[in-house]
């Protein structure tokens, strides 16, 4: 078996950097409101979130400079440990990192910093960050690993919906959410028992 995760709001609490960036933001004279506003900007132009270009934004439209300083985002970045999905962690970790590979959307250099500085690299033994789509790196690491189950666990139902399912015989996928824990823990029970029952 083979765990696949994706990291934003899985592996990491997303929404609460979020709270936690608005409010360095708000010390440093930035009105939450503006920060809210040119976040959803941000996300509107469709390029995956960068940090350290959203500081940019803000400094240049606010035009309070210190925002782009180094020592901002480092403060910002600072906090990642502090949200980790350790739940999450703690079920997973057993299954060794051989076993556990991070696909996540977004901006390459920005979702490595927030890994390395939260769960670790070595938690994975592969991560692979796409900019659109998650189905051909999904399919592949199927392919590659046809003998195995893949569990596929992922919180954004249009990465789900795009997926031949019907097709990939060895592939299980988790939406994750409220109940998100339990349901990874159901998945690994069943498919465990699975290749237990297959050796006798
Ligand atoms: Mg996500």
């Amino acid at each position: 078996m083979k765990l696949v995760l994706d990291f934003d709001e899985v592996l990491f609490k997303t929404r609460e950097m979020k709270g936690h960036f608005t409010r360095i933001l708000e010390r440093l004279g930035v009105d939450p409101r503006m920060t809210e506003l040119l976040y959803m900007k941000h996300r509107e132009t469709g390029i995956p979130f960068s940090l350290k270009r959203f500081l940019w934004a803000v400094a240049i439209r606010t035009d309070i400079g210190e925002v782009a300083e180094p020592h901002v985002y480092e403060e910002i970045m600072k906090g990642c440990a502090t949200f980790t999905n350790h739940e999450l962690v703690r079920l997973i970790k057993p299954f060794g990192r051989e076993n556990i590979i991070i696909l996540t959307n977004g901006d390459k250099e920005y979702q490595m910093e927030k890994i390395k500085r939260s769960i670790g690299e070595d938690f994975a033994s592969d991560i692979i960050v796409v900019k659109g789509s998650k189905k051909e790196a999904l399919h592949t690491i199927c392919k590659n690993h046809n003998k195995s189950q893949i569990i596929f666990v992922e919180d954004q139902p249009k990465f789900l919906d795009d997926l031949d399912v019907d097709n990939v015989k060895n592939l299980t996928t988790i939406l994750f959410g409220m109940t998100g824990v339990e349901d990874v823990k159901e998945a690994i029970k069943k498919h465990s028992h699975h290749t237990k029952k297959r050796k006798h």
